[in-house]
Parts: C-alpha cells; structure tokens; sequence
C-alpha cells in the first residue's frame, strides 16, 4: 500500500500504546490552564490515571458552553508568543470559539490533512483548487497547507464565483478540488449553462466535507462530474479537516486515531454506545500543544463501522455523519433528521439541486414543508407528470420519516443559496 506517513500502517495495538503515551502528555500539558488544572484535580484525575486508552473515559466532557466562556485565549496552554495562528468554528450554531495553534499543531495539522488527501490519490503531480472559504474558516487553510504538503500546486480560489472558479480550473487544468457538497451541484449547473458538459471537465477527484450529505448525494456529484468524491470530516476545535476521511473504498471514514481519541457516546447518558449504534462522538486531542481539548461533544451523531478496512488501515473507520444532534426535529412526535429527508428525495432522478425544509404552526398544529426544486426540463412536463411526482415523493417520505410533508415542486434556482453551509432546515414554529 502506498502510504504518505507511517501511522496509517500501525497495527492496533501499536496505536493503542501510542494513544496512552499521548494522552499523558496531554494531561500534564493542560495543567497549563487554570480551566483544565481545576476541572481535573477536581474528579482527581492526573497522568497516572492513564492505563489503556479507554481510561479516557474518566476524564469529564468539554462542551461547546465549556470553550464559549473560556474566549478568547483561557485554554492556552503555552504562552501567547508561541501561538502563530487561530482559527474560529463558522459559527453554524451561535457564537463562535476562538482554536489557538502552535507552529507544531500548525504542522502536524497539515501533515494529517495530507495523509488524508493522498491517501485518496492525490500526489504532487495533481493541480488542486481549493473552492472553500477562506478566513477564519478551517475548510480554507486547513486543507491549503495540507495539499502543499504533497507538493500540488495550490489555487486557493475561495468560495463561490463559479465564472472564475470555471476559469481557473480550465486554464490551470485542475484535477483535485476541495467543494463543499451543496456547491458542487452548483457549480456543474453553471457549468451546463454556460454550454459544458461537467464530465469533460478536468477534475478526477473531489474531497467534499464541511456539512452533512447522503450517499445519494454523493452519486450524483459523481455521475455529473465523472469524478469521485471522499468524504471529508472536521471540526475547528479538533483543528479542522483532516480528523476523518474516507479511503479508496468510500466505505466510512478512518478517523486518525493516533491523532485523537474518538468515543461515541449516548447524547443523553455519555455513556459509550455498543459498536455500530448511533450516537454522539466525542472527540480528544492527543498532539496538540496551544490548545488541547479533552472529550468534546461535537454534537455529531454517528456510529463506528463494525470490522476492519479492507485497506489494511486498522484506524477505526465511522459512519458518514447523520447530523447534527441541533439539527435534529420533532414533529407530530418523530425525531427526524434532515439527512433522512434527503436520502428519499435525491433519489428521484427528476430532483434538482436544492431543497428546504420549513416548519411551520398554522394554528390547529405543526406542519411541516419540504420545497424541492426540480430540474429544469422536469418542469415543463404537465401538470399531471408533476403532481404524481409530487405524490411519489410525499408517499416515499412518509414511509421512511412516518410524517406526511406537504411537498412543494419549485422551479431550479428558485430556493435561497448560501455562500458557506447550506441551510437546509427553517424552523419557524416558535415564531407564531
Ligand atoms: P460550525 O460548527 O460552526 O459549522 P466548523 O466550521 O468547525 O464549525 O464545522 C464543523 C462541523 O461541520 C462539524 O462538527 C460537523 O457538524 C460539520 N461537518 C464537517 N465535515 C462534515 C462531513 N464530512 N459530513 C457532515 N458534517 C460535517
Ligand atoms: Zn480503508
């Protein structure tokens, strides 16, 4: 097997001993900061508690609230002068939290997010175009530095400006880029309109991450650009990109686990889940200097992938992310998750790019919308084509989500777009 770094081929337990080493390390490290210091010496636990990896376990969570009222530096665990870098989550779910990295993390970080990509084909020969934001956004340099590291030439294009991201990739030839799912489709439209076929384009490969997207979805940036895609997962406060990716057989996510400790828990308990059943994971730094985090509750839900990678990797693969646990509703009593949504209606090859999922109270009770735009040539059919699609879908919905949408056809482009994350859920209830 070709390899970027040797810790891809460690066998488990020559990453379990690892994990122990580091995670002592990082225990006395986060003596640094007066937050950690009190918080373990508190459940009494110190480097010595460490004996196996799951020993983790006793160590108390870090949330999302714990890192708000550390902002901005109260988790620095060096001093100032040695941080050369920070970073904020997008801020998807309210106000953000500030990552500070060392010249070290800053390297490491990179070196993970290169492991990632070549581990998928990329090498130095390819052209790669980094089509996410950059700024405080990890998406950006993130994974800029890691696709240098291979020694790809690098067209740090940004976000959005399909014109010039058409131009660029046709004049500089581009065969890797890195797209956030909900612009990828976007950007095979434009290319259409403007005459192309999307798989005469030169893009061989596409990692794609940032936001939650089906397996559906998947397909169909593939089939349209002729290319294949690998699903990429991060998360700023574990420095970004590069904690979990996809290898040559798309079949889950190998999480670096000489990197990280991942667990999942049960959102409500913390308690560990049986392997193979969904819940929340939570995620802990094992190499980071500035700023270590202990056990945070991403607040993604997911599962571990029975079994190993026929790859030969024995880092611990998980599930695609299934959403987020804040992106979770309720309505006429399920628990429904856009991504489900999604799944039944990507599969209607009629569908077009974009949906929306609105809830609304219209005084008896909740209802709930789903506006799905459908491709330009659907529309024109009559309107009895278009009202048995509209039926088909309600029914397939109802079936796997047991709530019956009202399905609303849209026209193609007709549904707002973001720049950065899609927004595939408007909950408006609480507004009557
Ligand atoms: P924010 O939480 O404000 O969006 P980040 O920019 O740090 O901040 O984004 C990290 C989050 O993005 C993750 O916690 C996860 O919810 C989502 N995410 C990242 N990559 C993926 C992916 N491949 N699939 C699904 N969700 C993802
Ligand atoms: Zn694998």
């Amino acid at each position: 097997m070709e390899y970027f770094d040797e810790a891809e081929l460690w066998s488990r337990e020559h990453i379990e001993e690892t994990q122990v080493i580091r995670l002592r390390n990082t225990l006395a490290r986060v003596r640094q900061c007066e937050f950690y210091r009190t918080r373990l010496d508190e459940a009494g636990i110190g480097p010595d508690t460490i004996r196996h990896p799951d020993d983790v376990r006793k160590i108390p969570f870090t949330t999302k609230q714990d890192l708000r009222s550390q902002y901005p530096t109260g988790l620095l665990c060096v001093p100032q002068s040695e941080i050369v870098r920070m970073h904020c989550s997008s801020g998807t779910t309210g106000s953000p939290v500030a990552i500070c990295h060392t010249k070290n993390d800053i390297n490491s970080w990179a070196d993970l997010m290169a492991r990632s990509m070549f581990m998928v084909g990329v090498r130095k020969e390819d052209v790669f175009q980094n089509m996410s934001g950059y700024g405080l956004f990890t998406g950006g340099l993130g994974i800029h530095f890691g696709a240098e590291r291979i020694g790809c030439m690098t067209i740090p294009a940004g976000a959005g400006n399909s014109r010039r991201q058409i131009k660029l990739a046709l004049d500089f030839h581009t065969t890797v880029a890195h797209i956030l799912p909900s612009y990828a489709l976007i950007l095979g439209q434009h290319l259409q309109e403007m005459g192309m076929d999307p798989r005469e384009f030169p893009l061989r490969i596409a990692v794609v991450g940032a936001e939650p997207y089906s397996e559906e979805y998947r397909h169909r940036i593939e089939d349209m650009f002729n290319m294949k895609v690998y699903n990429s997962y991060g998360l700023s406060e574990m420095n970004g990109p590069g904690v979990g990716f996809e290898c040559l057989l798309q079949n889950g996510l190998h999480l670096w686990e000489d990197a990280y400790i991942p667990e999942i828990v049960n959102p409500e308990t913390g308690e560990p889940v049986p392997d193979g059943e969904v819940g929340e994971l939570v995620m802990t730094c094992l190499c980071r200097e500035g700023m270590p985090i202990l056990r945070y509750r991403t607040r993604d839900l997911t599962r571990f992938l029975p079994g190993e990678c026929a790859c030969g990797r024995h880092h611990r693969r998980m599930d695609r992310i299934l959403g987020r646990a804040d992106d979770m509703f309720i309505i006429k009593g399920v628990n429904i998750y856009p991504m489900q949504v999604e799944q039944v209606i990507m599969t209607f090859p009629e569908v077009g790019q974009n949906y929306l999922i609105l809830l609304e109270n219209d005084g008896i009770g909740d209802v709930m919308r789903v506006q799905i735009e459908v491709r330009e040539e659907c529309f024109v059919e009559d309107m009895r084509v278009l009202h048995n699609l509209q039926k088909a879908i309600a029914m397939r919905l109802r079936d796997e989500i047991l709530v019956t949408p009202k399905v609303e056809l849209v026209e193609s482009n007709s549904l707002p777009r973001s720049e950065g994350k899609a927004v595939r859920l408007r909950d408006e209830r609480a507004k009557k």
